[in-house]
């Protein structure tokens, strides 16, 4: 299986990407947000729990994560494998991936950054709530909010795959192919 974490703070476009390579890559996609997005959508119980969190901008809580990925990995063990994307958040996030993939026999093939300055993300973010109709998206109490999370919480994990020498780096500002050329050559030498 090809696993990959896509990684990156809020608006780097691990969204956009993520839809180019799980179709060239017949990967299955596992986007954290995304499927919160749903449940809040749907109003089950796990999106009631997750509204709250998500709206301010801050962490749902790990365990409430990972066992709602566990669940997606168990679904498909056919697959040809997983892009993570906004997952993992934490370095208990990383930790509790890895256990559950050697569980299964299976491991992350390699960690992919999208590296894109503070200015650039917020101008995104900002375009976006235009159309995302995502509540977070909405101020810039929320966005300074989110990328203070991303800072703290997050970017420690580019360091937990970088000890396992699966970090690669990709410039994220430039034209939406042109990063997924980058992107897909990287992927495309962990698959041999
Ligand atoms: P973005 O990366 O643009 O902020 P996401 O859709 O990935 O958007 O995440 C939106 C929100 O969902 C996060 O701010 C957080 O509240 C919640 N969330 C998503 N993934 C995780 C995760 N792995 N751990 C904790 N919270 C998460």
């Amino acid at each position: 299986m090809l696993n990959i974490v896509l990684f990156g703070p809020p608006g780097a476009g691990k969204g956009t990407q993520s839809a180019k390579i799980i179709e060239s890559h017949s990967l299955i996609h596992i986007a954290t947000g995304d499927l919160f997005r749903k449940h809040m959508g749907e109003n089950t119980e796990l999106g009631q729990l997750a509204k709250s969190y998500m709206d301010a901008g801050n962490l749902v809580p790990d365990q409430v994560v990972i066992g709602m990925v566990e669940d997606k990995i168990q679904e498909n063990l056919d697959a040809n494998g997983f892009i993570f994307d906004g997952f993992p958040r934490t370095v208990n996030q990383a930790d509790a991936l890895d256990k559950m993939l050697e569980k299964h026999g299976l491991s992350i093939s390699g960690m992919v950054a999208l590296e894109v300055p503070e200015d650039e993300l917020k101008a995104r973010i900002k375009e976006r709530a235009k159309t995302s109709g995502r509540v977070d998206d909405q101020d810039d109490e929320k966005i300074n909010n989110r990328i203070q999370v991303y800072n703290r919480e997050t970017s420690p994990v580019a360091e937990y795959y970088r000890n396992q020498e699966k970090f690669t780096a990709i410039n994220g500002v430039g034209s939406i192919d042109g990063i997924y050329d980058a992107i897909n050559s990287t992927i495309t030498s962990l698959e041999v």
